[in-house]
């Protein structure tokens, strides 16, 4: 199994204003994959004379989405809405390989942004099809990511693949695979400790288990972050889409640690909560897919208080 990566020391830079003391988490906001997708598919639609699509939103957060919009660039769900002699982008998730060979065959240009690392759990998953084990992905079915990865092992000829978000569902979704032989990969935003206590799970089934730790360093980063810092603060402060699975899982973990959090897009929705008035030190954390710009209007907000 592979190792997770080290997290950084931990160091917060607290702020005192107002009549609360403000600490941000050392981790926090756009991973390098989110930046470069966004900053990549901005340029596109600055320098391309052609019009620019993405399929799905290419990061979970609206506001980023919103912002493109402006600029022209169009979010559909599906390719049929998008025209010949135009880009359609891959979301930072990945997509079903079968995209590009279609808009290809439309006449449609292709820009890449899958994150390495979502490609990384891609080519994981290929290889232990390949290697024959019955394959589980640990992550929700229906996300985007999982979508891609599953679509991609699954052309592995003779590939069993299953996706499994609960340890109570193991049994069922096994149900009539061989189960001698399995690997495991994770999404890649997946909780370490959802992760862990799968593999323990599925080593009690199988005979061999071959694992791909594939949680992402970002997800690792921002996740140890954001406990260590709601174990020192009275209210937690967790900015991010409420689509984002990293986002969500962030706030999960604060409120394990017994701290009170709140999940919010924009600042507006911070006001009136009583939890945060009563709070003297406020923490703040945000997901991989939450730009700069959000966060310092939360903060500005905090210090209003
Ligand atoms: S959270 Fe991880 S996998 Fe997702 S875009 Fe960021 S670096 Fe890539």
């Amino acid at each position: 199994m592979a190792t997770s990566p080290s997290a950084n020391p931990s160091s917060v830079e607290p702020t005192s204003k107002g009549n609360k003391t403000i600490l941000v988490a050392e981790h926090a906001g756009f991973c390098h994959g989110v930046k470069r997708a966004v900053e990549n598919t901005l340029k596109l639609g600055d320098e391309s004379d052609k019009k620019v699509y993405v399929i799905g939103k290419l990061i979970h957060n609206q506001q980023v989405i919103d912002q493109m919009g402006e600029k022209e660039i169009v979010t559909v769900s599906s390719l049929d809405e998008v025209p010949a002699g135009s880009i359609c982008v891959v979301r930072t998730h990945g997509a079903p390989p079968e995209i590009v060979s279609q808009a290809e065959a439309k006449g449609v240009d292709v820009s890449d942004a899958t994150c390495p690392d979502v490609r990384l759990v891609q080519n994981k998953a290929i290889q232990l099809a390949e290697e024959g084990y019955t394959v589980v992905v640990v992550g929700k079915e229906d996300h985007p990511e999982i979508v891609g990865i599953t679509a991609h092992a699954g052309e592995v000829n003779g590939a069993r693949i299953i996706t499994i978000n609960h340890p109570d569902d193991i049994k069922a979704r096994l149900q009539g695979l061989p189960t001698r032989r399995i690997g495991v990969v994770s999404q890649t935003t997946q909780m370490e400790e959802t992760f862990f206590q799968m593999v323990k799970e599925l080593s009690k089934v199988a005979k061999e288990l071959k694992v791909f730790n594939t949680i992402c360093p970002a997800t690792y980063f921002r996740q140890n972050a954001a406990a260590e810092l709601a174990s020192k603060v009275d209210f937690m402060v967790v900015i991010g889409g409420k689509m984002s699975s990293n986002t969500t899982h962030l706030a999960d973990l604060c409120k394990t640690e017994g701290t009170q959090a709140i999940h919010v897009e924009t600042y507006k929705e911070l006001e009136g909560c009583q939890g945060l008035m009563d709070a003297k030190v406020v923490g703040v954390t945000a997901g991989a897919s939450t730009p700069d710009w959000i966060i310092e209007e939360v903060i500005d907000y905090l210090k209003s208080l």
